[in-house]
């Protein structure tokens, strides 16, 4: 079966969309540029998100001590080892919000990450309520000449659960700030964050399809995981029947059902979220790497006979869906609800 991405991974992966579109595998190279965020210094909101902890994904060289160009001298090495040392790199600013600072402070740190040999590109981690007028028009120029992909954070498209979370902005705000990013011509990539409380299976499909409306490129998902010391964790001690844990089997099968529904233009990065053992309180944890849940995650798409946008809807010319029916292994989308 050829699908619609052009190779055999049940979904539209992340390292291929790499090199169907460079002709080889770009490296992303995390930087912690010292940023704060508009959620936390009283801009937006104090406190931040409820469930964020950005000491959880902050990659062990990231140190916002050292310059852009050392972190990312660093990261290329450790990555080398890795990878078999691919040759290009996008500078990923990805701790806290990277667009929060006047143009001219960002102007210098997204130029001394470009002027690092092999990096192509950068890729600017930022909420929809933190790219002005002005930083927009920078990155439309600066994507003449290099890659430049913005990743806005949606986290929810249900408004309770955004203020719920602390979150300080809609989903429309969230829509809106995509909408005005990809109508310059930008790349667009998002987050969200699956088994939030009080959003069944249900909300989380219709999530699948509120993206697919989107004009995103990529999108991560995240299966909550409790931190310990956030708010998030607080709120579960306070209220632990909103929330509901999977195991990693009842994962794959709620993930398969949302990316059935998962426009197949849509490029996956992620699938899964992995804070160290010492930050995470989740009541279930799964204790496996992400290459390991991966290649669990794509064994179970086989064997249920699934794939990204199985029940999606292509294109607004061609009303039909890819396929319809029930689930393959004999379900309704609603069985997981
Ligand atoms: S998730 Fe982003 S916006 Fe929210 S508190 Fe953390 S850094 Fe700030």
């Amino acid at each position: 079966m050829t699908y619609p991405w052009g190779h055999p991974r049940r979904f539209n992966a992340y390292p291929q969309y790499f090199k169907r579109t460079f002709g080889e595998r770009v490296q992303k190279v995390s930087i912690d540029a010292g940023f704060t965020c508009p959620n936390r210094d009283g801009t937006v909101a104090y406190g931040g998100c409820t469930f964020c902890d950005n000491r959880t994904f902050n990659p062990s060289y990231c140190d916002p001590h050292k310059s852009v160009r050392e972190q990312i001298e660093t990261g290329i090495r450790c990555h080398g080892k890795r990878y078999h040392h691919p040759s290009r790199h996008l500078a990923y600013f990805q701790a806290f919000t990277n667009t929060h600072a006047p143009l001219d402070r960002l102007k210098a740190l997204y130029g001394e990450a470009l002027q690092v040999p092999g990096v192509i590109g950068i890729v600017v981690g930022t909420r929809p309520d933190c790219l002005d007028a002005g930083k927009l028009a920078y990155f439309q120029k600066l994507a003449e000449t290099h890659i430049v992909i913005l990743e806005i954070g949606i986290e929810s498209c249900y408004d309770a659960s955004l203020k719920r979370m602390n979150r300080g902005h809609s989903y429309q705000q969230a829509a809106d700030a995509i909408h005005q990013a990809a109508g310059l011509g930008l790349r667009v990539g998002t987050h969200v964050i699956l088994g939030l409380p009080c959003e069944t299976q249900g909300m989380q499909i219709e999530s699948a399809r509120m993206l697919s409306k989107l004009p995103v490129d990529t999108v991560k998902f995240h299966q909550l995981q409790l931190i310990r010391g956030t708010a998030m964790l607080r709120d579960y001690e306070r209220h632990p029947g909103d929330f509901r844990f999977d195991s990693f089997e009842d994962y794959c099968r709620r993930l398969t059902r949302i990316i059935e529904h998962l426009h197949p233009r849509i490029v996956i990065e992620r699938f899964f979220s992995e804070a160290a053992p010492e930050y995470d309180a989740t009541p279930i944890q799964w204790t496996m790497r992400n290459d390991q849940m991966l290649q669990k995650f794509e064994r179970h798409l086989e064997s249920v006979d699934s794939w990204q946008g199985r029940l999606a809807h292509i294109a607004p010319a061609n009303q039909q869906p890819l396929r319809f029916g029930r689930h393959p292994d004999g379900s309704s989308d609603r069985g997981l609800e």
